[in-house]
């Protein structure tokens, strides 16, 4: 009995995933006229200095509001796009989103550095290197304002190319940060060959710090070798207080999460400067 319950509540569970599965390989097919109809958008989420307090970078993540299924989450297409090559479209879709918004906000007075996610294997392709040269070769936007963030998982699957794809980035003073440290198998030592200049702890070892002694162990002996070796830290998933006071505790160098702010449609995060620059 216990065996046919398990598999019916697993015939569910898969019937649920495939169709799920479904609808997302079909969102693929959307993109073109999701981007005409700008349903494709940037939020930004704001990334604090925890030692002048201050907003000083936002992270640039997609968000997709679908007419019929509402607003979709980049986890359900950024896989499905980096499998059918439509990757790159994206990225220079949100690219040139940030880069424009960064350079709004920096004729406003504020020097905001704007953080966009690449897909490790986009970093050797040719047409994305020059179309980053050009946008930077003409002038919109000054290249210490841009970060390009690399998950650490993906950019370890082929490390040589990914070395020479960070190297070309690095040259045209674009900032370099690992992204979701923690969840691949990369040692610190071995970042310490790439160019970047940060490393961003993942959320998974932040969220439980409060309650987890070995989470703490984690972030506190990555903060301390990563400085060693010359990264700047950034914990992402600070959802409250006392995790953000534990982390300032640990010397990190940034935090982003809900406590500080979440991810808002620029209109919003202007606000949120303001009221930084107010307190
Ligand atoms: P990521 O780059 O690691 O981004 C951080 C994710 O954590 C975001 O999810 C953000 O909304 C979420 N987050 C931020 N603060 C908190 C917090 O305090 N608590 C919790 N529980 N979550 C928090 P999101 O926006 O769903 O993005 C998921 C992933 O999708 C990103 O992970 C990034 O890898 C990818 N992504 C987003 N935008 C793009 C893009 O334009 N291009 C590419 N290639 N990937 C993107
Ligand atoms: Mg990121
Ligand atoms: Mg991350
Ligand atoms: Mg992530």
């Amino acid at each position: 009995d216990q065996a046919r319950e398990h598999g019916a509540v697993w015939e569910d569970h898969s019937r649920e995933m495939e169709g799920s599965l479904d609808w997302k390989l079909s969102l693929v097919g959307e993109l073109d006229a999701a981007m005409a109809a700008e349903d494709l958008w940037v939020a930004y989420q704001p990334k604090l200095n925890l030692r002048t307090k201050r907003i000083v970078a936002a992270e640039a993540l997609v968000r997709w509001t679908h007419p019929q299924r509402g607003d979709i989450y980049p986890d359900s297409f950024i896989p499905q796009l980096e499998k059918n090559g439509r990757i790159l479209d994206l990225t220079l879709y949100v690219l040139d989103r940030a880069m424009k918004q960064a350079q709004h906000w920096r004729e406003q007075g504020a020097a905001i550095n704007v953080a966009v996610n690449v897909s490790a294997p986009l970093l050797t392709k040719r047409g994305f290197v020059d179309a980053v040269r050009e946008r930077l070769d003409d002038g919109r936007l000054s290249p210490e304002l841009l970060t390009i963030e690399i998950t650490e998982s993906a950019s370890m699957e082929d490390p040589e190319r990914a070395l020479e794809g960070m190297r070309r980035f690095a040259d045209m003073g674009i900032r370099l940060s690992i992204d979701d440290y923690g969840t691949g198998q990369s040692t610190l030592s071995y970042l310490k060959h790439l160019p970047a200049r940060e490393i961003k702890i993942d959320k998974s070892f932040v969220l439980t710090i409060e309650d987890s002694a070995s989470d703490q162990a984690m972030v506190r002996s990555s903060i301390d070798l990563a400085h060693e070796l010359g990264f700047d830290v950034v914990a992402e998933g600070v959802e409250n207080a006392a995790i953000l006071e534990m982390l300032r505790k640990m010397g990190c160098d940034y935090a982003q999460g809900w406590h500080i702010g979440r991810p808002v449609p620029a209109r919003d995060f202007v606000k949120l400067i303001a009221q930084d620059a107010a307190a």
